[in-house]
């Protein structure tokens, strides 16, 4: 059993239901099928098999979906990456990956086509065709749309998406049939999506959380898939009216950026029963805003990583009065949750320690690195990197990631607690505090701040600010200030950056 059966079955149950409705055209879940049958068909004849690495490079797009579930149809290995990224990243995947073809999008050409003078391979892009690469219609256009059936089992590799970096070079996270399958199923009944329910896509479906949980989840029960390319706070009021949408999934960011729309009040938003956002904290005080902003009371918060398919613990719209600013009481179904130490052995409530899950969802491994794997792994529990805590209810509290906590003097001070309280500073607006290496402390705190230009004196505004609410040894003792914080294509900060302009310095 894998995903594309569940296309191929969608499509017999409801022939004539919207499908794919993208700014360009609207398709039936029978229309969708074919497409995929006849893609599939192409890429045998283009000497794809079963077990094959192909990359997808594409916007949310029509294209993007139907080549998502023909890959999978054939057997072969889906690499879904982010349509920002440049050559020399995707050279980096498509040989780390041991991909044998690369699809593309017309738009996204420049950004890729010296690969096809550099690697073997078959490379597909959206429009004509040229040169090397081949036409996705025309391909498309010489088969037929007869029904292929996937014999892939449920424990074979299905995909491969690599991490956006954040933490160092991209790693390879697989996935099994199994895993997507879990995922996609445990979202859907997690979040109550139905053969009515139209999910608005707006997140790059790169990403485990559009494709896993809301692409994967909402084709499980022939829901319509509303797919824009990109997002705007315009396209989201639009779309979420126009279209009816009933499910939406976005970062942190996303929503911040929409409530504070002009015609966000006017905007009938009724229509969405799950407004979900996650990847990122979202403070209390700013889900009340958006909340506010959104009139709703829908808003509900998944915690997880890619590692985990990604969906480690939800906190569910009805809990957001109460523990708003943490990420769940419960780990999402098919998933379990722990705090530990060190050691490994869970920790009581009240104390912090690493968050640790274990599921049907969560990743076979990083692909070639096992010793990574096996780091990651222990006693079957996926350790997330990131620190947290449970309060006295058993809620938890995501801190900071481990690799950015700073270990100062042997006392541990964790950034996020740090930056929180900066950016509630008028005067500041964004900001990266990182530990940077100290010849006695080991490390001492650096705040990077970008600030409005308000600030005469900004290393002692920051101090004065920060001392009415932080312990000392938490306050940075080095400062700088940027134009704009490195971040990747997602809007992750890239933290080991700064660190290592630091060490260089
Ligand atoms: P890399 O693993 O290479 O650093 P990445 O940061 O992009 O890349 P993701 O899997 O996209 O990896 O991000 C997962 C991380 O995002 C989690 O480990 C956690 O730190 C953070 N995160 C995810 N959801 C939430 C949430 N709801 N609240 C707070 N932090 C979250």
């Amino acid at each position: 059993m894998n995903l594309s059966e569940l296309l191929a079955y969608q499509s017999r149950k409801y022939p004539e239901k919207e499908g794919i409705v993208t700014p360009e055209e609207r398709m039936t879940y029978q229309e969708w099928n074919s497409q995929v049958n006849q893609f599939a068909r192409g890429l045998m004849r283009s000497g794809i098999q079963a077990g094959d690495k192909v990359i997808i490079h594409m916007p949310n797009t029509k294209e993007f979906v139907i080549s998502y579930f023909a890959i999978h149809r054939l057997g072969a290995i889906v690499v879904p990456i982010n349509a920002r990224l440049v050559l020399n990243e995707i050279t980096y995947i498509y040989d780390h990956s041991d991909a044998v073809a690369l699809l593309t999008h017309d738009l996204l050409i420049d950004q890729v086509r010296g690969l096809a003078d550099e690697r073997e391979g078959t490379f597909i892009k959206t429009g004509k065709a040229d040169g090397a690469w081949q036409s996705f219609s025309e391909i498309l256009a010489k088969e037929e749309p007869l029904e292929m059936v996937n014999e892939a089992h449920e424990d074979e590799e299905a995909s491969i998406l690599y991490t956006s970096g954040t933490t160092g070079q991209p790693k390879g996270v697989v996935f099994t049939h199994k895993n997507i399958l879990t995922v996609s199923s445990m979202m859907a009944v997690e979040l109550e999506m139905k053969p009515t329910s139209r999910m608005l896509h707006m997140m790059p479906f790169s990403h485990s959380a559009p494709l896993h949980l809301f692409l994967a989840g909402g084709t499980f029960v022939g829901a319509t898939h509303i797919i824009a390319p990109t997002f705007t706070p315009d396209l989201l009021l639009e779309l979420a009216s126009s279209e009816r949408a009933s499910h939406f999934f976005g970062a942190p960011v996303a929503y911040l950026m929409t409530a504070k729309h002009p015609q966000v009040k006017e905007t009938d938003l009724s229509w969405v029963k799950y407004w979900t956002y996650g990847g990122a904290p979202l403070s209390k005080k700013e889900v009340q805003f958006v909340r506010e902003q959104f009139e709703t009371d829908s808003l509900c918060c998944l915690y997880g990583l890619t590692e985990a398919g990604p969906s480690g613990t939800l906190l569910l719209p009805q809990e957001h009065d109460e523990k708003a600013g943490s990420v769940g009481k419960r780990a999402a179904l098919h998933c379990e949750m722990r705090v530990v130490d060190e050691n490994g052995r869970e920790v009581g409530n009240g104390q912090v320690g690493e968050i640790a899950l274990k599921g049907e969802g969560i990743m076979k491994g990083y692909y070639k690195d096992e010793e990574k794997t096996a780091a990651t792994f222990r006693d079957g529990w996926l350790l997330t990197g990131d620190m947290g805590e449970k309060d006295e209810d058993g809620y938890l509290w995501v801190i900071d990631r481990k690799k950015d906590m700073i270990i100062s003097g042997g006392v541990n001070i964790y950034p996020r607690e740090v930056e929180e309280l900066l950016l509630q500073h008028p005067h500041i607006e964004d900001v990266a505090v990182v530990g940077v290496p100290h010849p006695d402390w080991g490390e001492t705190v650096k705040a990077h701040i970008v600030q409005t230009g308000q600030m005469t004196d900004m290393e002692n505004e920051c101090r004065l600010f920060l001392q009415e609410h932080l312990a000392d040894y938490k306050i940075p003792k080095l400062y700088e200030e940027m134009d704009e914080l490195p971040r990747n294509a997602t809007g992750k900060l890239l933290k080991h950056r700064l660190r290592e302009q630091a060490r260089q310095a």
